[in-house]
Parts: C-alpha cells; sequence; structure tokens
C-alpha cells in the first residue's frame, strides 16, 4: 500500500495461515510465544542432508532455552552450548556432559567448579580463566576438559554481530593460543581443542564459507605451532534467518558443499579432528510466532494505532532495540485476518510507557479492530529470554510448543 513501510517475509510454514485462536485457548491467554517444533526438526534435517558427515551439529541454547524446546532438540543434535550456570543445569541430563560445551567471558569460580563436576567442556576465554579453572580442578581432583576460544585474526564479513578480527571480550588473540594450549597440556588438562567463532546473524553464504575456511586454516596452524591436534575444532555458526524486507535465506546447501571441499584439503594436523558448527537462531527463529491481542486503537495525527497487550518487555528484538541499528519491521500479520487485503497503514505498539516501545512501524495491514490477534514471526530465538519482562511490571509471556519431529 502506497506509504506503508516494508516487512520482512512471512516463514512459508506460516503464510498461508495457522489456528492462531486455538493455541491461544489452549496455552490460556495473550500474549504468547508458540514455536512449532516441527519447523525446528525441518531445519536440523536440512542441515545434517547439506553437512559433510564429519560436521557436527550443536545447538547454542541461549537463542531458546524454554525447556520442552530443549528437551525436544536435544535428541536431534550432538551437543548443546550453554553459556551460564543457569544454562548448564538445563542442558544437563539432556545429553552427555562431555557433549555440553560451557563458553562465554566472566565464567565465576562456582560456574567452572559446577561445569568441571559435571564433565562438560569448558570453552576458556582468558588466561586468567584457564588458570583458575586449573585451580578449581586441582582442589577437585577432577581432570578438567578444556578447550580454547579463539579470538580470530578474522571476522565474519555481512554479520550482525562481529565478535573476530579486533579487541575482543571474547576468547584469546589468536597468537597466543598455542603458550595457552601448552600450559593447559603441561598441566594435565584433557585439552578438547578450539572453539572459533566469528560472528553471527549473516545471510551471506559466501562469506560464511570464507570464514569457515579461514577457521580451518587457524586450526591447522595453531595445531602445528602447539604440536598437538585438536579433538575437537567448533567453527562457529553465524548462520542468519531472513527478517526484513529484502533477506533472502542462507544457501545452507552452498555451505555444506564448500565446507565439504574444506574437509579434502585439510591440514594433516586436522586429519584426526572432529567438527561443529553451533547454532541457535538458524535452528528455531522461524519457528516461532509472538501472538499477541489488540486492546485499544486509536488515532493520532492522521495515523492508526493498533496497541497490543506485549511489547518490547517480551520481544525486544522486534521492537528495533537488540542488535541492529536502524528499525526495520519483522514479518508481521494480523493471525485473525489471514489472507485479507490489506485496508489500512498502521502501527503496532505495545503497552509500555516508551516510544521505543513499537513492534511494527507503519505497516499495510487489514482493517483491525480490538480483539483481533496480531501475529510476529521469526521469533523462536531471542525472544522472552532476550527481553526485559520486568520492565514495567506486565506478566510474562506465555510459551507454548506445537508440533512434533515427526509430522
Ligand atoms: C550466541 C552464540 C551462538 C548462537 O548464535 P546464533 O546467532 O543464535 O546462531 C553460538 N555460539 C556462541 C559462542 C554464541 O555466543
Amino acid at each position: 500500500m502506497n506509504g506503508a513501510k516494508a516487512i520482512g517475509p512471512i516463514p512459508a510454514e506460516f503464510a498461508s495461515g495457522f489456528p492462531a485462536e486455538q493455541w491461544i485457548a489452549q496455552a490460556g491467554g495473550t500474549p504468547l510465544f508458540v514455536y512449532d517444533f516441527a519447523v525446528v526438526a525441518a531445519r536440523v534435517a536440512q542441515l545434517r542432508a547439506a553437512l559433510p558427515d564429519s560436521v557436527e551439529i550443536h545447538y547454542a541454547i541461549k537463542a531458546n532455552p524454554m525447556p520442552a524446546l530443549l528437551a525436544a532438540i536435544a535428541p536431534l543434535v550432538d551437543g548443546l552450548d550453554v553459556a551460564s550456570a543457569g544454562e548448564l543445569e538445563k542442558a544437563l541430563g539432556l545429553m552427555a556432559s562431555h557433549a555440553i560445551s560451557f563458553a562465554g567471558p566472566g565464567k565465576r569460580d562456582f560456574e567452572l567448579e559446577a561445569a568441571i563436576r559435571a564433565g562438560v567442556t569448558i570453552n576458556l576465554e582468558s588466561e586468567g580463566e584457564a588458570e583458575r579453572a586449573l585451580l578449581i580442578a586441582d582442589r577437585l581432583g577432577i581432570r578438567p576438559l578444556l578447550a580454547v576460544r579463539v579470538n580470530p585474526d578474522f571476522e565474519l564479513r555481512g554479520s550482525g554481530m562481529r565478535m573476530g578480527g579486533r579487541a575482543s571480550p571474547f576468547g584469546v588473540d589468536a597468537a597466543r593460543v598455542p603458550a595457552l594450549v601448552k600450559r593447559l597440556i603441561a598441566a594435565g588438562a584433557d585439552w578438547q581443542g578450539f572453539h572459533i567463532f566469528a560472528g553471527s546473524q549473516s545471510l551471506d553464504s559466501g562469506a560464511i564459507s570464507e570464514s569457515q575456511s579461514l577457521t580451518l586454516a587457524l586450526a591447522g596452524r595453531l595445531a602445528e605451532e602447539i604440536g598437538a591436534s585438536p579433538p575437537l575444532v567448533n567453527l562457529g555458526g553465524g548462520f542468519g534467518i531472513p527478517y526484513f524486507s529484502g533477506d533472502t535465506p542462507v544457501d545452507v546447501e552452498g555451505i555444506g558443499r564448500a565446507l565439504a571441499f574444506q574437509m579434502e584439503r585439510l591440514s594433516p594436523m586436522l586429519a584426526q579432528s572432529r567438527f561443529a558448527i553451533e547454532l541457535g537462531r538458524w535452528l528455531v527463529g522461524e519457528a516461532g510466532v509472538y501472538l499477541a491481542r489488540v486492546v485499544d486503537r486509536k488515532e493520532s495525527g492522521g495515523e492508526a494505532f493498533l496497541v497490543i497487550d506485549g511489547g518490547l518487555n517480551h520481544h525486544l528484538a522486534a521492537s528495533g532495540n537488540f542488535g541492529t541499528v536502524v528499525k526495520r519491521n519483522y514479518p508481521v500479520a494480523v493471525a485473525t485476518k489471514i489472507g485479507v487485503e490489506p485496508e489500512e497503514i498502521a502501527s503496532v505498539v505495545g503497552p509500555l510507557c516508551t516510544p521505543l516501545d513499537r513492534l511494527a512501524d507503519r505497516v499495510a495491514l487489514p482493517k483491525t479492530e480490538v480483539g483481533d490477534v496480531i501475529a510476529i514471526f521469526a521469533s523462536g530465538a531471542y525472544g522472552p529470554s532476550a527481553s526485559p519482562s520486568a520492565f514495567l511490571g506486565h506478566a510474562p509471556a506465555r510459551e507454548m510448543l506445537v508440533g512434533t519431529a515427526n509430522p
């Protein structure tokens, strides 16, 4: 419609309709995040088919730590990546301990102790953390599983969040990694290899492949300098999903082919290594839809505003305040009017007393009334757990898992 701002692409699985009111009744009301597990299972299967057999798939649970979703995805993947003692607690029991890895800066002593006791792999973020882990392991009399997170000397091009190629709170600068690994081995630790994460939310498969190729080369060089082969090389992830107008999906088949080509040309130091890709958003993001009911409809300055019963307190990312510079519209629709022609331009706002609480800015929608349900798609990752839910004291959003792995 004339004057409307563009929205992102609605994932195919939802585009032709879905039982919004039925889900809401089942969950007991709005606001509600629904995650369709059939979509998650399809993504895992697509990735498995695309990747070489030697590459494991890990799920980074911070993207969506909902317990029911974790329990459902754990049997489909080869590892879980956690970033706090809280996440570790959620992951334990769902997966063999050695297939759980713990990354993230600022691990406290009690977190290192919990990880060492549980027998999970710690991805060390600094020399200081390494020394604390060694001391704690020594005190406990346990041989710790330790890997080193490398701050690579390159970055993932076209990445929404860059995490390499510069001064960084994440990982140990590549040049200092050999000395640290030698220290770990000399101290008797069970060295598990490298964790190299160069960025996140990239839709550019060429850039992802380039980054994987640089990662493999870096891992080979480091191993030669150390004089030992890494049991595991975690290649990071970085696969994005389409959120905004003009975004197109990552070509995972192309990435898989390029990776297979790389695997044929590995440094001999990596010949016995296992490899992993760790993904959060790409596995679960498109499986989620946020449903909120229109509480009020108002006009101001000639524009229509639809006020819904949840906002950035549940879904900070859709408001454009989580890792984006320019506010652009997520895919959005009136769930109770799917397939109805757009008739007006309206903004969708939440109930918080801040102008930041705008979930869709001047989008073309069917005529929408109080009681209709707004759906915001691509909401399966970095939703409730990445939003300031205590802000203004509204109730948290409900969350529900639907669908099965084998429809
Ligand atoms: C956040 C994070 C991920 C997951 O990133 P996505 O963009 O959700 O795929 C993977 N690995 C590490 C180390 C992370 O910090």
